[in-house]
């Protein structure tokens, strides 16, 4: 327990201080009920994210097999990326940045994210990223065109639907997250304080579709890795928690890593964060395979950053639950209010 201060005076400047500190954090997004899990299980059962994926894999294979940042893999997976967005309604906007790249003498690299945004109050932005790149090594198809396809597969959904976001959803397509995280680093040393603060969360999709993989979701409150977001991420952690539950999906949770994943930017900007995982090099646990069935002691994703991340690479099942989760999540906040 935290030691009381002796005096009135002291508890007025902690109050002070509180008071000021209260308004960066306390008016975070509550989420909105009234979006139905298993509606958007049965809806996200059809579409076509496996349709991403081949598209992924063909750009891979007419660009030297991989889709890294500053290659023309990247660009054609970019024109991809914006093509299904134009056609869905949408008017996306690459922003620039440069990286230092690999190789002895490590020169500038330029490279981009793509950005595309919903209607909908600015003030509470929602913004649901993954990276678009692949490592060089390999075409990078659960890692990470999963997550991208599943992102695609909202915004489409979203237009589709008729969904009408209260707050402004914004969809980013990161550059450079293998190299170290570079595009969503860029964009969050971008925005103002002003603009920090109209930042109501973050939800991150790294790899959706390992073949051997287990649905899970980050550990927002710490409470079973000790690496707690900021305040608003435990809120994230039972969105989540709650469509799993209520589709009888076994799931679990996942730490949040430094240097992991995008949401590391945004974490450390004081943004509330979480998002999805099915899993990389750890072996599968026995009581895993009783959860979700596959191999034990195989890896989640054997390919993981391999030339065999290819289209064979996938579980098109889990893909369409982490697709669905990452759906309700996204349409619980933009319609909740502040709070
Ligand atoms: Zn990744």
């Amino acid at each position: 327990m935290m030691k009381r201060p002796g005096t009135a005076a002291a508890a007025a400047i902690l109050l002070a201080i509180s008071l000021v500190l209260s308004g960066c954090t306390a008016s975070r997004l509550n989420p909105a009920g009234g979006v139905d899990p298993r509606a958007l299980l049965a809806e996200f059962s059809g579409r076509g994210m496996v349709g991403h994926l081949e598209a992924l894999q063909r750009i891979a294979d007419d660009n030297g097999g991989n889709r890294a940042s500053g290659t023309s893999g990247y660009e054609a997976s970019a024109r991809y990326v914006e093509e299904q967005l134009r056609a869905a309604g949408y008017t996306p906007v690459r922003q620039t940045f440069s990286f230092r790249g690999e190789g002895r003498n490590r020169k500038q690299v330029e490279s981009f994210n793509i950005l595309a945004d919903t209607a909908g109050d600015a003030g509470n932005t929602v913004v649901v990223g993954g990276h678009l790149d692949s490592v060089r090594e390999g075409p990078g198809i659960n890692d990470n065109g999963s997550g991208v396809a599943a992102m695609l597969e909202i915004a489409r959904w979203m237009k589709d639907s008729g969904f009408s976001p209260a707050n402004r959803v914004r969809f980013a397509f990161w550059g450079a997250e293998e190299d170290d995280l570079d595009g969503s680093r860029h964009y969050v040393d971008e925005l103002s304080a002003d603009e920090v603060r109209r930042t109501a969360l973050y939800l991150n999709v790294d790899m959706a579709a390992s073949p051997n993989g287990v649905r899970s979701f980050h550990d927002g409150d710490g409470s079973d890795f000790g690496e707690a977001g900021p305040k608003g991420s435990q809120e994230i952690e039972e969105v989540f928690f709650r469509f799993f539950e209520s589709n009888s999906l076994p799931a679990e949770t996942t730490p949040f890593v430094d240097g992991d994943s995008d949401y590391e930017p945004f974490l450390r900007a004081g943004i509330p964060g979480g998002g999805l995982f099915t899993g990389e090099v750890e072996s599968k646990t026995k009581a895993q395979v009783q959860a979700y069935g596959g191999v034990a002691g195989k890896k989640l994703d054997p390919c993981y950053h391999k030339a065999c991340d290819t289209i064979s690479n996938i579980n098109a099942d889990l893909l369409k639950e982490m697709s669905a989760a990452l759906a309700y999540a996204t349409a619980t906040y933009a319609l909740a209010s502040r709070g």
